[in-house]
């Protein structure tokens, strides 16, 4: 009998579960670990932040839906992971010994790395959907007395289309509410330029970006290093090619919103081998750690090294389908592991994007996701809007029903060549 622990219970720890179910033998035992009893859907919440969602509609319980599965729930969350005592600590002092551990921890918001950043400072977030519902009330005040917006990213995030989802998606609100004009809007990005993404552009991401920011009277500052935030003040310093600061910018805003730099969750951060110096799981092809290769990593706590030089730090996103190939590698040679096979799927990290504006959007698809690639195609229209609605539905009837892959998802997915398992192996 195998014991096989999933750590993290976001979207890549549950799809995760649900995967490994049929890749066990009878007699194997799947545990997943989270924290709290509740999922939720994190590419909603910046709808949460304006009131287009609540949270009820994007949160789940996971206790129902992995005991109808037959999967082991713990709530407790980790305190600490020991690869060397292939264990992991709880926060109750309680220990779950693991034969293979799946970590999909996703990210620590590193709020603290800028002086008065997060909500414990002065800008908003919707990173989480407590978050969410913060920004929410924040964003109710400031529609009762309208001034500046900052929206952006700072420097070391690598999360790039949200930022732009949520600058969209206060335009289209404020436009709804007939206060648009009240309210000039400046983008924050540390990207070297718009719709560079982390990805140095997916198709013509910088044009159709570029083009929709002029149309919707949004201005930018890239290359942007966010020195401070006080309240109703951000200073940013705008760095130039060589490193130099070329301007420092005083913005004031009456409301705002900034993702920040990502990093590993303290549970996994600075243990040698395990993790990279940002605290992020060091995998190779088949998402396995080198150094304990009964350890994989899934989801945004995998470490990827950025795609090249830019004189702010820029990191490489992890998006929802890319998760998906790392997950369905990491299941197919977790189940050729407990059989005495050797592990051979590698993930594609093929990345498919849709990024909400509100009342349109634009899509992306990145195969690979790094660049050089064999495709590489980018379009904007009014039907992303409905098609991201349509995901979000669809995403989260897979969470509550426990299905990984149905069958139309796979046979929409071979219509379109998108694959999430490389065919050379
Ligand atoms: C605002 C936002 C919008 C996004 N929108 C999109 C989108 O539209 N399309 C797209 O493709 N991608 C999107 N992404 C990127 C990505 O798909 C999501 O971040 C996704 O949720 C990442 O999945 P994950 O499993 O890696 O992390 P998460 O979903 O964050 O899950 C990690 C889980 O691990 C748990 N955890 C952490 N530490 C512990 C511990 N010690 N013990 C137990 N559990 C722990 C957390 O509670 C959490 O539930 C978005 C990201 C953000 C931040």
């Amino acid at each position: 009998m195998a014991e096989v622990v999933v750590l993290g219970a976001g979207l890549s720890g549950t799809i995760m579960a649900y995967e490994l179910l049929p890749q066990l033998r009878r007699e194997d035992r799947l545990t997943v670990i989270g924290q709290g009893s509740r999922y939720h859907f994190v590419p909603s919440n910046p709808w949460v932040a304006v009131g287009w969602r609540d949270r009820s509609d994007i949160e789940i319980d996971l206790h129902d839906v992995m005991r109808r599965k037959g999967i082991r729930y713990l709530e407790q969350g980790a305190k600490r992971v020991h690869p060397q005592e292939n264990r992991v600590e709880l926060e109750d002092g309680s220990t779950v010994p693991y034969d293979y551990l799946v970590i999909g921890t996703g990210p620590d918001l590193a709020f603290d790395e800028v002086p008065g950043l997060g909500p414990n400072g002065h800008t908003q977030s919707i990173c989480h959907v407590d978050h969410a519902v913060d920004a929410k009330a924040a964003f109710d005040r400031f529609v009762q007395s309208p001034g500046p917006i900052v929206v952006g990213a700072v420097q070391g995030a690598s999360c790039f289309g949200p930022a732009y989802e949520f600058a969209f998606i206060l335009d289209t609100e404020l436009r709804k509410r007939r206060i648009r004009d009240r309210v000039p809007m400046t983008f924050v990005t540390a990207e070297p330029y718009i719709g560079h993404l982390g990805l140095d552009g997916v198709g013509d991401t910088k044009g159709l970006l570029e083009s929709e920011m002029r149309e919707h009277h949004i201005k930018w500052i890239t290359s942007a290093r966010v020195k401070a935030v006080e309240p109703g003040k951000m200073t940013v310093e705008e760095v130039g090619e060589d490193g130099s600061v070329r301007k420092t910018h005083e913005l004031p805003f009456a409301y705002s919103m900034m993702l920040p730099a990502f990093r590993g969750v303290p549970a996994v951060r600075g243990i040698e081998g395990l993790t990279n110096p940002r605290g992020f799981i060091v995998v190779d092809k088949k998402q396995r750690n080198p150094t304990y290769p009964n350890v994989f990593g899934i989801g945004v706590c995998v470490a990827i090294p950025p795609v090249g030089a830019t004189p702010v730090p820029v990191g490489v996103p992890k998006t929802g389908f890319m998760i998906e190939s790392m997950v369905t590698a990491t299941a197919q040679n977790i189940g050729a592991l407990l059989r005495g096979d050797p592990a051979r799927s590698e993930p594609t990290w093929n990345a498919v994007c849709l990024a909400d504006f509100g009342e349109g959007g634009i899509m992306f698809v990145a195969q690979p996701q790094i660049p050089p690639r064999n495709l590489n195609w980018s379009a904007k229209g009014d039907w992303v809007h409905y098609a991201k609605v349509g995901f979000e539905k669809y995403f989260l009837r897979k969470i509550r029903r426990g299905e990984s892959e149905p069958f139309y998802e796979r046979f929409i997915l071979e219509t379109l060549k998108l694959r999430k398992i490389k065919e050379t192996v």
